[in-house]
């Protein structure tokens, strides 16, 4: 799976319940093993800690630690420190780093100074807990997003600010000119990255933010060139139910990249496979069913059913279509070769 923190953290969850659902432990001698290559474009150096926000919210998530509540960091999370960060005058007074939190961000950079990789700390960070499902960040190299924001002030009429302040401080208010990924020329797909999208089965994208989550993924060299290659049915879930995202602010990022808010447009954005896009098949919600012949029309294996995530059953049954969505992509491209992907037969089942 492709995913960003927020939709990518409630869809992975989905993802992994419904994998259990299909394919018990040990049932057949078959058990799903899920890899999530996490966006790393939202990392950041503050307060003298390396920060990875998307890779954060899928790890608490998954072990169970999360603030559900509050829908990022710690569950039973304090804030001591970042009060005397704030004294000292120390990152920025408007992100607030909290005490648990902090933690990991220490423990992260602790590792990093000692030379470890940002692979190798992401798999020491995931050894605490039994999450199910493995993480990978995108790329090894530091790729943060910077976003040029208009300044009329300025000569050059417009500055450059890291996506956390744009996105956190002015709540992507500001008008944006462009994203862009800082050292994207020099940067790899980190190791397993591609073995993983190759040697799948059936890849996800989830319904993250497809700007600054999904593009920024898609911007490491080599991930879009995986994408191409492996005989894996490619399927997306649209973050854009009925022309309007649902948590989040992606709606600020999609007309920067000339790209409209609904279902349709994301779709065509990432294209079909079958003319050099991304995707075999892409998810629509029910509210966006009109849309479904258009983009037949382009090569894609399209369905509508509910997108909303609002608790894991829900979450699973979105996982669940997309995964049938998948089955039905790879039959449309080799029909009659047997699909691993289907529900074992249970007296009853539909
Ligand atoms: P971020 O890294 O925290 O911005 O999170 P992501 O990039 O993973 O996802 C943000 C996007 O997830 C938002 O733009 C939403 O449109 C989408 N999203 C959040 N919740 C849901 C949901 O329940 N269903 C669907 N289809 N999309 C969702
Ligand atoms: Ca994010």
């Amino acid at each position: 799976m492709l995913a960003g923190g927020v939709g990518g953290s409630r869809f992975v969850r989905g993802v992994r319940e419904e994998c259990a659902r299909r394919w018990p432990d040990g049932e057949g001698g078959s058990e799903a093993s899920v890899t999530v290559v996490v966006n790393t474009g939202d990392d950041i150096w503050l307060a003298g800690v390396r920060l990875m926000p998307d890779f954060d919210s899928l790890l608490y998530s998954l072990a169970g630690v999360n603030d559900a509540e509050r829908g990022w960091g710690r569950a039973g999370e304090t804030e001591r420190v970042a009060a005397e960060l704030r004294e000292w005058g120390v990152g920025w007074p408007w992100f607030t780093l909290g005490d648990l939190d902090l933690g990991t961000h220490l423990a992260r950079t602790a590792w990093l100074r000692e030379g470890a990789t940002v692979s190798e700390v992401a798999e020491r960070l995931q050894r605490r807990w039994p999450l199910g499902v493995r993480l990978l960040p995108a790329t090894d190299t530091e790729v943060d997003t910077w976003v040029d924001v208009a300044d009329p002030d300025v000569p050059e009429g417009a500055r450059a600010m890291h996506f956390q302040e744009w996105w956190t401080r002015y709540r992507a208010a500001l008008p944006a000119l462009a994203f862009r990924q800082r050292n994207l020329r020099a940067a790899q797909p980190a190791p397993g990255v591609v073995e993983a999208i190759v040697g799948s089965d059936v890849v996800l994208v989830a319904p993250s933010n497809p700007v600054v989550s999904i593009g920024t993924i898609l911007s490491v060299p080599g991930i879009r060139e995986a994408l191409a290659e492996t005989h894996a049915p490619v399927v997306g879930v649209s973050p854009i139910i009925g022309g309007r995202v649902v948590r989040g602010m992606a709606d600020a990022c999609l007309p920067v990249i000339g790209v409209e808010t609904t279902a349709e447009a994301v779709g065509r954005h990432y294209g079909a496979r079958s003319s050099g896009g991304l995707l075999d098949g892409w998810l629509v919600d029910e509210a966006d069913a009109a849309s479904l012949a258009s983009l037949a029309s382009l090569g894609l294996a399209a369905a509508s059913v509910p997108l909303w995530m609002r608790d894991l059953g829900t979450s699973a049954d979105l996982a669940g279509a997309a995964l049938d969505l998948a089955g039905r992509a790879r039959r449309s491209a080799a029909p009659g070769r047997p699909e691993p992907l289907d529900r074992p037969d249970v007296p009853g089942a539909t």
